[in-house]
């Protein structure tokens, strides 16, 4: 192996992501994995290795986003994400992808696509190494029913967003296997509406079961995912009866959806994606966007319940994911890891418990074989170096600037910085 296929950080304060206490220690890396981690200063031999000398900074996985859109352009419009032209897109896309990789996004799992193919084919370019970019899960647009969240068509002129508009198990059915064609990792269904879409509100549950069923049963047949936009307790329960996986938003769950999230916690993952609800009620009129009066008043009431539902889902053991549906013109791409310091604010984990759940919980959800997420022997080699301790403080996270050292695969994104780290290659000891 020649010595550009070893790192070793010495010198480092460890979260292993799994959950444990924070440790000083060092870790090998070797090709794209995990080799040795040591409680112990000098015990890993460093032959052969570059030599990364963390001074104290943290050593951590890299963080998964659980709810991503990669192709969403920050716009205050859902029309106006339908009027950028392909090519257009695809750059942007392709900027957005790497940003998230700066911010110490090592994975992202997309929740839709904005036009049909970008997810597919900026995961496919960054899986050939043409174009930096974290571990990416593609996802369809949002397969969704006429007047459904994603359907923005007048009624005498077509406008497009990230939606494509199907009724019906048949149309369900067949949009689904068109996109498991195209290459999707993962289906996006609406079977809930959202406070500002006018005829399909976040209590509505717009679709029904048979369109739901005809979904999971394209994906199972071909070992994609389902993930489903649920806020009303209703969408929620029709979701997993189908055996939907990952669950968005949840925040209008009764007690009986919380049930049954609870008997499928082996299975199923929950996002809130309380980033994008916090900022809209409390950041959006900063950004020219003011909301009516009733919409924020349902807004509160929503997040409310989503804090209450959240807190209930964590105590019965249920993985809750940060990802925060960021994308929008006041919940921009790149601010992503506030999603963490939403959850130690809001929903009452510790700074530790956010971290796991976008390491360990956010690896879980890759698909990677489980070997993703963790400071481990044998895992992937997706690291972080940080300035500072995140968990005594989560919100450092979101300093891309601390980021001294971002490591995907085994392979330096960003070097170490040179203040705190010198790295040099050693000869053998
Ligand atoms: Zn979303």
């Amino acid at each position: 192996m020649s010595a550009s296929d070893r790192v070793l950080f010495r010198n480092v304060r460890v979260i292993d992501g799994g959950g444990k206490a924070p440790f000083s220690g060092e870790v090998l890396v070797a090709g794209n994995r995990i080799e040795a981690v040591s409680r112990r200063a000098g015990t890993i031999a460093a032959a052969n290795a570059e030599v990364v000398d963390g001074d104290g900074a943290t050593l951590m996985p890299g963080l998964v986003e659980a709810h991503a859109h990669p192709s969403f352009a920050n716009t205050s419009t859902l029309e106006a994400l339908g009027d950028i032209p392909p090519e257009e897109h695809t750059l942007l896309t392709m900027k957005h992808v790497r940003l998230l990789l700066d911010h110490g996004f090592t994975s992202i799992s997309s929740a839709a696509a904005a036009k049909p193919r970008l997810d597919i084919v900026i995961r496919n370019a960054i899986r050939a190494g043409d174009i930096p970019g974290p571990r990416m899960l593609a996802a369809s647009p949002e397969i969704t029913p006429t007047s459904g969240l994603g359907d923005v068509r007048l009624h005498h002129m077509h406008r497009d967003t990230f939606a494509v508009v199907a009724d019906g198990a048949d149309e369900f059915r067949r949009v689904a296997r068109h996109f498991v064609r195209e290459g999707v990792d993962t289906l996006k269904i609406n079977p809930s509406g959202d406070e500002f879409v006018p005829h399909a509100r976040a209590r509505h549950t717009v679709m029904n079961d048979d369109e739901v069923a005809a979904v999971c049963e394209v994906a199972r047949s071909r070992d994609k995912r389902v993930a489903a936009h649920a806020r009303s307790a209703e969408s929620v329960k029709m979701a997993l009866r189908h055996g939907v996986e990952i669950i968005f938003h949840a925040t209008l769950c009764d007690e009986e959806a919380l049930d049954q999230l609870e008997a499928a916690k082996d299975r199923v993952f929950v996002a809130p994606t309380v980033g994008v609800t916090w900022s809209t009620l409390k950041e959006a009129g900063d950004y020219g966007i003011p909301l009516p009066a009733d919409v924020l008043h349902a807004l509160e009431v929503e997040l409310e319940a989503a804090v209450a539902g959240m807190k209930a889902l964590k105590k019965r053991g249920v993985r809750i994911l940060p990802g925060g549906d960021y994308g929008f013109a006041w919940n921009p791409i790149g601010r992503n890891a506030r999603d963490l310091e939403h959850f130690v604010r809001l929903f009452g984990f510790t700074p530790l418990e956010a971290i796991t759940a976008a390491t360990r919980h956010g690896g879980e959800l890759m698909m990677q074989g489980g070997e993703l997420g963790q400071i481990r022997i044998g895992y992937l080699a997706d690291l972080l170096l940080v300035d500072g301790d995140p968990s005594r403080d989560v919100s450092i996270l979101q300093d891309r600037d601390r980021l001294l050292a971002i490591m995907l695969d085994g392979r330096f994104h960003k070097r170490p910085h040179p203040r705190a780290a010198a790295a040099r290659p050693m000869a053998a000891e």
